[in-house]
Parts: C-alpha cells; sequence; structure tokens
C-alpha cells in the first residue's frame, strides 16, 4: 500500500471497476464504491468487492484517489459531480478506453485529474464478471497533459504498478492513434469477418460454414462478437483515428485483391512472409 494513498474510491462497479476494487482490496486498500443501481451496491457489499458501497457519490469525498470505471459517455458528467465534492487534494483518474476528449475536458473541470486505461478485459461486462488479477502483466497507459501535475501521475502510476500492470506514459493523441489500430480496428475488422459469413447467400453453404468455423475463425471473430456497446463507443470517441486506420486497412485490402486478382502469387507470398515475421512485435 502506498504511504499516502489509504482510502480508494471506485465509481461504477462494472467490469473494470469490479476488477480493480477486488485487487486494490487484496492489496490492503480501503475500496469504497458506487454504483448506479442499488442491486450493484448490494451485490459489491455481498461479494465483499468493497468495503463500504452506496449509490451516492458523496461517499468518494472519503477517498484519497478516485478512479471513474462508468461507460466512457458518463466519465465527464461523473468528474463534473466529484468536483463540487471532492477536497482539491484527491486525485481523480478514469479507465477510459479513448483518452483525447475525457482528457481535456476532466482536467477542465478538476485539474488533479489523470487519464488511465487499463489495456485489459473480457467479452462479458458488468460486476458478475470481475475476477481478481485482470490487469496482471497487461499494460496500463497513463496519458498526462502539460498541466498535470506530477505528484498526481507518479501516484497513479503506483497504483498501476501495484496492479501488477506494466505502465506506459503517452499523450491521449497518441494513445488514442495507437489503440485506434491494435484495439478499436480489429473490432471492426472483425465484425466485418462475421457480417460477411452471414451475407451468404447460399443457405446450404452457410449452415455448412457455420458448422465448419473452427479455431481460426473463433480467434478472427471474438473481438467482433463482443460488447456492441463498447465498440459503438469506441467509434464515437475515438471517430478521426479509427477512421483513418480504416481507410489504411481498405487500401491494404485493395492491394491484396490486386494481388490475387493478378495471379502475384511471389508478392503475395512476401506480404504474408512479412505480417508473419512482424506479428510477434505485437504480442
Ligand atoms: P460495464 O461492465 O458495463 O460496467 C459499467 C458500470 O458502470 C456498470 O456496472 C454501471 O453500474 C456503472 N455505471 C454506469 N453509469 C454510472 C454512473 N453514472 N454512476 C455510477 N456507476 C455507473 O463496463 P466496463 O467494461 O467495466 O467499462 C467501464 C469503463 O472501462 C469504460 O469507460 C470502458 O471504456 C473502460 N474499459 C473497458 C474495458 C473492457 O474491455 N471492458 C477495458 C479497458 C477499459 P450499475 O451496475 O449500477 O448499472
Amino acid at each position: 500500500m502506498l504511504q499516502s494513498t489509504r482510502t480508494i474510491g471506485i465509481v461504477g462497479l462494472g467490469l473494470i471497476g469490479g476488477c480493480m476494487a477486488l485487487d486494490l482490496k487484496q492489496l490492503g486498500y480501503v475500496v469504497y464504491g458506487v454504483a448506479r443501481r442499488p442491486a450493484t451496491v448490494m451485490a459489491a457489499l455481498e461479494q465483499g468487492v468493497v468495503t463500504q458501497a452506496s449509490c451516492d457519490l458523496s461517499l468518494m469525498a472519503e477517498a484519497d484517489v478516485v478512479v471513474v470505471c462508468t461507460p466512457m459517455a458518463t466519465i465527464v458528467p461523473t468528474v463534473g459531480q466529484l468536483a463540487d465534492l471532492l477536497p482539491a487534494s484527491v486525485i481523480v483518474t478514469d479507465v477510459g478506453s479513448v483518452k483525447g476528449e475525457i482528457v481535456a475536458a476532466a482536467t477542465s473541470l478538476w485539474p488533479n485529474f489523470v487519464g488511465g486505461h487499463p489495456m485489459a478485459g473480457k467479452a462479458e461486462s458488468g460486476l458478475s464478471a470481475a475476477e481478481a488479477g485482470l490487469f496482471r502483466q497487461r499494460p496500463y497507459v497513463v496519458t498526462p497533459i502539460e498541466t498535470t501535475q506530477s505528484a498526481a501521475v507518479e501516484q497513479v502510476v503506483a497504483i498501476a504498478t501495484q496492479l501488477g500492470s506494466q505502465v506506459y506514459r503517452s499523450t491521449p493523441t497518441a494513445h488514442d492513434q495507437a489503440v485506434a489500430a491494435i484495439s478499436h480496428l480489429p473490432v471492426m475488422v472483425s465484425a466485418s469477418l462475421l457480417h460477411t459469413c452471414l451475407g451468404e447467400a447460399d443457405v446450404q453453404v452457410k449452415t455448412l460454414a457455420q458448422k465448419l468455423a473452427s479455431s481460426g475463425f473463433c480467434d478472427t471473430s471474438r473481438v467482433g462478437g463482443g460488447n456492441p456497446e463498447l465498440g459503438t463507443m469506441m467509434a464515437q470517441y475515438n471517430r478521426p483515428a479509427l477512421l483513418q486506420v480504416l481507410h489504411q486497412y481498405r487500401h491494404q485490402l485493395d492491394t491484396l485483391i490486386q494481388m490475387i486478382d493478378a495471379q502475384q502469387w511471389d508478392v503475395l507470398e512476401q506480404t504474408l512472409s512479412i505480417a508473419q515475421a512482424e506479428r510477434p512485435k505485437y504480442l
């Protein structure tokens, strides 16, 4: 446990908030949780995920650090509400999957704000999917801007390190461009793959394909078959960066189509060889 932080508040006790609360409690912190629905408050207390829980945001006034783990659309409004409740010393951070707009708006409401993004997740959502150790050996990006107080950044880095994460620092813009390529583009590509298969006009072929689909299809369709609300929010909040990589991807597809159409097998093999050789750099 950190000397300067004994009590951590979590707003939003879903998958990410629940996982974080479990780990922080195990690390010895006093963890206060705020959920939207009373049923979630009850479940969090029954499961021992938090020390205290409430639907009332004023519980967060007791915390040294507050982590906002609500859906992206409600992060900035939540920081606005917290600003009326918290002593100025409290560090507020978030876990939103896109950083640019959120960090700018949240910092203007609460100067002691530090953007964060744990790069860990599951297909399921909600508190019932929460488990200990989700962030262990996963990247955790912290996205300070020029005005972010360095002491606050160090506190958030220290907490993420205690969760077992590999911490990276980046600007919000670079973060959003990187996650557009490695996280948001794959969701759109994988969903397009599923739609391509669903669009098969021959019912017999379509049914056979559904029966034959095996490990390769399982790997490549997993993220496209995940939480639609999260995928839509990624596109909504990271629109310019996602559009840029989608256009680059369409260009890649056109290049592959030309190679196959022109039967340029050597060129195709070279392209696939580069993909095979470079893939480990992303894993
Ligand atoms: P989730 O499982 O659906 O949980 C969201 C929780 O937020 C729900 O339990 C809901 O509470 C609560 N909530 C909604 N509005 C609220 C409000 N105004 N005040 C308090 N609580 C509120 O979603 P999640 O996957 O944990 O995602 C949460 C955040 O983590 C998002 O910003 C997302 O971008 C980020 N993130 C997600 C992943 C991932 O893979 N899932 C990975 C990294 C980061 P009730 O149960 O009370 O309705």
